[in-house]
């Protein structure tokens, strides 16, 4: 495979969704992965555009018919990669890019290996974290209140990560994200160095 793949957790309400919408227009040649979902859809979103959004059977008969690379149950709701399409753009050299949780990434991890570099996005506290999300006007109390309870559990398998995202500022943090994008195509483990260093070191 020539592509790599770039996956991005926090939790939801870190901006990293604005963020990795972003990195998407910027880096050419990258694709982003639009999972599917049985959670109800926001105001705003669309569907094929934000999630696929499917009902729990349809959901819970594709994972039976081996339709996804990883699914899981995020906030009481089932959240899937479909493989096909990812290994469509990973054979033709894209960056594919995840915004999938922290129990996606353990087994986009077993699957894919070095092929992955990952980030973590969060906030600088709890605090303005449940702001944003109070601000964002789309959860209901209940709601945010499961989103809290689930970032505090994300954050403790942060370490699991290449890279931290401490999201003040937007700009800066876009700046970085996109850096690590960029660098993520570089990585020794995408090269097939012993082929390179021998037409390297042809003198033909
Ligand atoms: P939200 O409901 O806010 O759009 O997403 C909730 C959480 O589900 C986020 O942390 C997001 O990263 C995660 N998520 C979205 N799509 C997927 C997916 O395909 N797989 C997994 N494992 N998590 C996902």
């Amino acid at each position: 495979m020539k592509g790599n793949i770039l996956v991005v957790s926090g939790p939801s309400g870190s901006g990293k969704s604005s963020l990795m919408k972003e990195v998407f227009k910027e880096v050419k040649n990258s694709y982003f992965s639009i999972s599917t979902t049985t959670r109800e859809i926001r105001e705003g979103e669309v569907d094929g555009i934000n999630y696929h959004f499917v009902s729990k059977e349809e959901f819970e008969q594709d994972i039976n018919a081996g339709y996804f690379l990883e699914w899981a149950k995020v906030h009481d709701n089932y959240y899937g990669t479909s493989l096909k399409p990812v290994l469509k753009e990973l054979h033709e050299g894209k960056l594919v890019i995840f915004d999938i949780d922290v129990q996606g990434h353990k087994i986009a991890q077993e699957k894919f290996g070095n092929l992955i570099t990952s980030v973590f996005i969060t906030t600088p506290d709890q605090k303005s974290l449940k702001q944003r999300l109070i601000n964002r006007g789309t959860d209901t109390q209940e709601s945010i209140k499961k989103r809290l309870d689930n970032a505090v559990s994300e954050m403790t398998r942060m370490r699991e990560y290449d890279y931290l995202l401490i999201n003040d500022d937007f700009n800066t943090t876009l700046h970085d994200l996109i850096s690590i994008a960029y660098a993520s195509k570089k990585k020794m483990a995408l090269v097939d160095a012993g082929e390179f260093i021998s037409t390297w070191a042809s003198t033909e």
